[in-house]
């Protein structure tokens, strides 16, 4: 890892499982930080939910060639929702944010996250997106890939119970009906999928920091990683 960023801004990469809260750590860093956040994992599910508009996907398949094929057609951008004070994120000019949110994408972004073009095609962006540093990117491969020399590398994880418990209550909360078991397999399925891939598989980088949220709550989490900032930039 880089010892220290010249103007002070750094680079923080957040990487880790499916469903362990990296975009809440991430968007608290960011704010308090002022930095910029972005949601890598949004961007694979913008690509997927093109590919389920367009019939390169159905029933847990995709279509590799029809949509590597049309990729150029994708447009991916994030504009700021005055009302939630967050990101949305948006495909060819459309607000997505809730929709690809949903099951049906959750359900097709790990096949779709394991194609090579696809990744080459969201690492530039994102790598475009951090050069100017002062920026907090979570993910699966921000410390080991996109950003192999950021000054703080987090890797996040947590039993597959409890990210399901989370994922449920939070889908749940927004009156979305969903079961349990559902929910947990799509989990297992992600995690297997994602650390199993040729592509960038989800690994922890050798310099990453290990945060393992089980038992931890929100605020103890921020702390920590706080504390892990200042060291990087006020020594
Ligand atoms: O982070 P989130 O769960 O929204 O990401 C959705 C999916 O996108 C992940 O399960 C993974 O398959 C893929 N992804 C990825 N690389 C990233 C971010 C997400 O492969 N940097």
């Amino acid at each position: 890892m880089n010892q220290k960023a010249d103007n002070n801004k750094i680079v923080i990469a957040i990487d880790g499982h499916s469903s362990c809260g990296k975009s809440t750590v991430a968007k608290q860093l960011a704010k308090q930080l002022k930095y910029i956040y972005l949601d890598s994992g949004a961007m694979y599910r913008a690509v997927t939910l093109f590919a389920l508009r367009n019939q390169l996907a159905a029933d847990g398949k995709v279509d590799e060639q029809g949509l590597i094929d049309r990729l150029e057609e994708i447009k991916i951008e994030f504009r700021f929702n005055e009302a939630t004070k967050q990101n949305d994120t948006y495909l060819n000019g459309e607000n997505v944010e809730d929709e690809i949110r949903q099951l049906p994408v959750a359900n097709h972004v790990s096949p779709v996250a394991t194609i090579r073009e696809v990744r080459q095609a969201m690492v530039r962006q994102q790598q475009a997106m951090g050069k100017n540093k002062g920026i907090v990117m979570d993910g699966r491969d921000i410390g080991t890939v996109v950003f192999p020399d950021a000054e703080l590398k987090i890797f996040m994880t947590a039993s597959p119970e409890v990210r399901a418990q989370r994922r449920y209550d939070e889908l749940t909360e927004k009156g979305k009906q969903v079961s349990f078991e559902e929910i947990l397999k799509n989990v297992q399925d992600r995690d297997r999928i994602d650390s199993g891939r040729k592509e960038s598989p989800l690994k922890q980088a050798d310099d990453a920091l290990i945060l393992d949220n089980s038992t931890i709550s929100r605020e103890e989490q921020l702390k920590w990683v706080t504390k892990k900032v200042k060291e990087i930039t006020e020594d």
